[in-house]
């Protein structure tokens, strides 16, 4: 066999690369995770505590990249610092590697900074050749143990170390147990272990060419260079990838003495968690098997058994606990499991094995969780002191707590998937297909419940969208109206499945080779983007106390004020029971959506002079007050924000032959007359065209309706409220302070006339959305007028970038694919936006120096916009109700970090 040990790179002043532990002491502790890996780190750090760890060494990941930089060689000054360790050990254990009276068997184990749990190599119960193996047999007076020990070495370092697949092994098992007539591998005695393991040196000679290395140092480094060498093994790398870890990070080896679990009926092996890492109830959760080693668990043939009488309570499979069979361990190992979690500050997943019934401890990690769980953990150990609320609000991932709030797939139920699209917006929902919105409104008011189905949406459909339960389109990506405006709804949405064929005239979707039709039932996941076939089975959320108690401190934290976007008193009551603080952002525009008001909508629209619109303006005022007056009620004295009417008018006539016929005739006015309008309402670039301020300033009529609403509404609300109500109103897309002040000075004089008409005197603030660069580079005078800012960040994303949110969603894959962008601009905030909106915060308060600045939409409820929003001192943040939550954690979050 080749050498592993590099002839280069020579000893002198060699830095340390090998750490002891045992004994009750270590040379490292678990502040060494980046020279240790976290397995390392861990054993040194239970190790100090005192607890019951097998003694051993570990290699430092600094080796690994020397490893990898000599070619795949290890350097030779590390020969001495092993050999230093393992007298170490045997000073220890009195055991001693090769020595035939008391051989010292070792484990290899790999292990790296972050934990990638079986994706590298380990090597057991090294350290057995045919001299130690009798050594070891008549040391523990058991040929079998010590055979059965033998045989599980060479399969185990064929297949790591020499390459030799494993599968060869379990055939010469099986057959060898079929014509024996035995079923499992306890029944196999010590002459029968001998002879498998003939028959194993036999094959390894076949495959190799060459003997099963006998020579106890030449497995050694052998084992260690095959376990430095699976840091680069596909699977590894593949999960590296998945997860973000560095590939320079490397791994680090450990080398323990072995304990045996195979030791007869009073040892075995296990896991445990110090906490049910799915409910997160504080009892352990774990299991184990009987005469056995680690990776018979992992090869699943023999069923475990559960760890307490509870569990055993529970499974009913009969099976005896370890409490019962071995109390003695399972105190000591519920003991250190209690240390453990008070040491590290979570909830820990331990591997054990118990010898001839003492308990040995060889790892702990934290332990993965589903997100009820993480919330039940973080309260509990607030709560009994192991942490602090501040911590326990930290742990929580607010992504997470999304999953909270929504309901989700038995993840149990069995389904047929039809197709993956884009997860838009979380949740799932089941119900009737229709493709059609007006139809989707219509079916619901019959009681059905309906899955909106289309290639993709525009305003027209919301009506649709908010009659069904979910949505799924073919076209679009995680910005896409239909994403967007179901995530502001809170409704699930896969959005842009592309391998579904949606045919509107003949009403079928077709997808993974199944048609459906009209009113067939599917199920759509909007947390993983699935659609499938028929009704699945879900589980609806409950809001737990713990959910309370953690939103209660995240609250207690965070500087940030929380508001929501809400169109509708639907969207407001949500806004309040989800904890938010007032409204930021209410959207006119979709109130004007509602099947009768867009005839009044329309005829404003249509109208060819301002006598004309003034008359439809004025049908549109009760409705729009009455609105108004709901929000205000329903928000009690807290703030809203209201933003006048922002979208190009265009939007709201009708588009196609067959519409605008209807229109024309609901409307009593002739095809070509309304085909007119649309034409001189249409604009190459609407995006870019007249609307928000610009239509604001054309049309001041709209502007004093809007004002007027919203002033009576507020005298209205002020009176059933018997509190003060005052009504924040929104310039949209103001570019210049002139805009502004025009539009200002018509809101100005509604107040007057208002005031003038009821007797009395009117509260209220005007302000601006802040969305174009010009603004946000203008601040400083902008803020003259103005006094409050709402930073809008899609508009302000799409003109910063020169992006439309529409379109981009055809090529911002590939740019993410070849690395051009790393985020989704729309989801996450872009460096180049949140350097023009500290911008606008700095002109802006200048001028004004306790201006109130928000930021509304979408980027609203991202955790890592909302770290950024607290940074550069913004007064509130508003996101879609159901994410308010989300955003109270993350601002708590945002506020602790930026203490610290
Ligand atoms: P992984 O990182 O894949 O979990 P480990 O290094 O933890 O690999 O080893 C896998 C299993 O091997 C352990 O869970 C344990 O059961 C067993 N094992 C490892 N080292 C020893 C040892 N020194 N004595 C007894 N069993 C061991
Ligand atoms: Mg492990
Ligand atoms: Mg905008």
């Amino acid at each position: 066999m080749e050498s592993v040990m590099s002839q280069a790179g020579e000893v002198e002043a060699a830095p340390r690369w090998v750490f002891t532990f045992g004994d009750g002491r270590a040379d490292g502790s678990a502040e060494d995770k980046e020279l240790l890996g976290g397995k390392g780190a861990h054993l040194a750090e239970m190790s100090r505590l005192g607890l019951p760890v097998p003694p051993g060494f570990t290699i430092s990941t600094e080796v690994c990249a020397a490893y990898y930089e000599h070619g795949r060689k290890l350097p030779e000054a590390l020969k001495p610092m092993v050999d230093e360790a393992l007298a170490k050990i045997a000073k220890i254990t009195g055991a001693r590697f090769g020595d035939i009276d008391n051989p010292l068997l070792v484990s290899v184990r790999s292990g790296g900074r972050a934990s990638m749990p079986g994706m590298m190599d380990t090597v057991l119960n090294l350290g057995l050749n045919d001299q130690t193996v009798e050594g070891l047999a008549r040391l523990t007076d058991d040929r079998r143990f010590a055979y059965d020990t033998y045989r599980r070495f060479i399969q185990m370092y064929a297949d790591v170390v020499l390459g030799i697949d494993h599968g060869l092994f379990e055939e010469i098992l099986e057959n060898y147990k079929n014509l024996k007539g035995f079923e499992l591998d306890p029944e196999l005695g010590a002459e029968d272990w001998l002879e498998i393991v003939a028959r194993y040196k036999a094959l390894v000679e076949k495959e190799l060419g060459e003997p099963f290395p006998q020579d106890l140092h030449e497995q050694l480094w052998g084992a260690i260079a095959a376990v430095f060498g699976s840091w680069q093994n596909a699977r590894a790398i593949a999960y590296r990838r998945l997860h973000d870890i560095p590939d320079d990070w490397g791994t680090a080896v450990t080398i323990q003495t072995m304990v045996f679990g195979n030791k007869g009926n009073n040892s075995a092996t296990g896991v445990v968690f110090t906490r049910n890492p799915s409910t997160g109830t504080n009892e352990l959760f774990g299991e184990f098997l009987l005469n056995a080693q680690g990776e018979d668990v992992v090869a699943g043939l023999r069923t475990p058994q559960p760890l307490t009488e509870k569990e055993r309570a529970a499974s009913g499979n009969g099976k005896e606990s370890l409490e019962a069979l071995l109390p003695e361990a399972f105190a000591t190992l519920k003991a250190a499991c209690a240390e453990l979690e008070k040491r590290f500050r979570d909830l820990q997943d331990i591997e054990f094995t118990v010898q001839e019934g003492k308990l040995f401890m060889l790892q702990t990690r934290s332990g993965k969780r589903s997100t009820q769980a993480a919330l039940k953990i973080a309260v509990d150990m607030a709560r009994e002191g192991i942490i602090t609320e501040e911590e326990a609000v930290l742990s929580m991932n607010p992504a997470q707590l999304d999953q909270l709030l929504h309901p989700t797939l038995d993840p149990n139920a069995e389904m047929t998937v039809l197709a993956k699209g884009l997860p838009a917006s979380p949740g799932a929902a089941a119900g009737e297909i229709v493709f059609d919105a007006d139809e989707a409104v219509h079916m619901k008011a019959q009681g059905h419940t309906v899955i909106l189905a289309r290639i993709e949406t525009s305003p027209e459909d919301v009506q649709g969208m908010h009659a069904a339960v979910g949505i799924i389109t073919t076209r679009g990506g995680m910005t896409s109206h239909a994403a967007v405006v179901a995530r502001g709804m809170g409704r699930p949405c896969v959005a842009g499945a592309a391998s579904v064929h949606i045919d509107l005239e003949r009403e079928t979707l077709e997808a993974g080779g199944v048609t459906l039709h009209k009113g067939d039932v599917v199920t759509i996941d909007g947390s993983s983007g699935k659609l499938i076939k028929g009704r699945v089975t879900m589980r609806q959320p409950e809001l737990s106390e713990d959910f309370a108690t953690l939103m209660k401190w995240a609250d207690g934290f965070r500087r940030l004020e929380v508001r929501a976007n809400a169109d509708t008193p639907a969207d407001a009551r949500h806004a309040r029971d989800f904890g938010a603080e007032g409204i930021g952002l209410c959207r006119t525009e979709h109130m004007f959506f509602q099947e009768h008001r867009i005839v009044a909508m329309r005829e404003m629209i249509l109208a060819e002079s301002q006598e004309a619109r003034r008359k439809a303006l004025a049908e549109l005022l009760p409705v729009q007050r009455q609105d108004f007056i709901e929000l205000f009620e329903i928000m009690a004295g807290q703030p809203v924000t209201i933003r006048l009417l922002d979208p190009p008018l265009h939007e709201f006539l009708p588009h196609g032959e067959e519409a605008i016929a209807d229109v024309a005739e609901a409307m009593g006015v002739s095809v070509a007359l309304l085909k007119r309008r649309i034409n001189v309402l249409s604009e190459f670039n609407p995006m870019l065209g007249q609307r928000g301020a610009r239509l604001l300033v054309s049309y001041p009529e709209i502007v004093e309706m809007q004002a007027r609403a919203i002033f009576e509404a507020a005298i209205e609300a002020r009176k059933e409220l018997h509190a003060r109500v005052t009504p924040e109103i929104m310039v949209p897309l103001v570019a210049v302070k002139a805009e502004l002040d025009i539009v200002k000075e018509r809101i100005t004089a509604t107040a007057r006339a208002v005031e003038k008409e009821r007797e009395t005197s009117l509260a209220y603030q005007v302000g601006t959305m802040v969305e174009l660069p010009r603004a946000c580079l203008m601040a400083g005078e902008i803020g003259q007028s103005a006094e409050f800012f709402s930073f809008g960040t899609n508009d302000l994303t799409q003109t910063t970038f020169g992006l439309s949110r529409d379109d981009a969603g055809r090529f911002l894959g590939e740019y993410a694919e070849k690395g051009i962008i790393h985020h989704d601009p729309f989801m996450t905030l872009d460096v180049a936006v949140g350097e023009l909106m500290k911008i606008g915060v700095e002109r802006g308060r200048a001028v004004h120096p306790d201006l109130k600045i928000g930021v509304c939409v979408e980027h609203g409820g991202d955790p890592e916009t909302i770290g950024f929003c607290e940074k550069i001192g913004l007064t509130y943040v508003s996101c879609s109700p159901y994410r308010v939550p989300v955003a109270r954690l993350a601002a708590a979050q945002a506020t602790l970090k930026n203490q610290r």
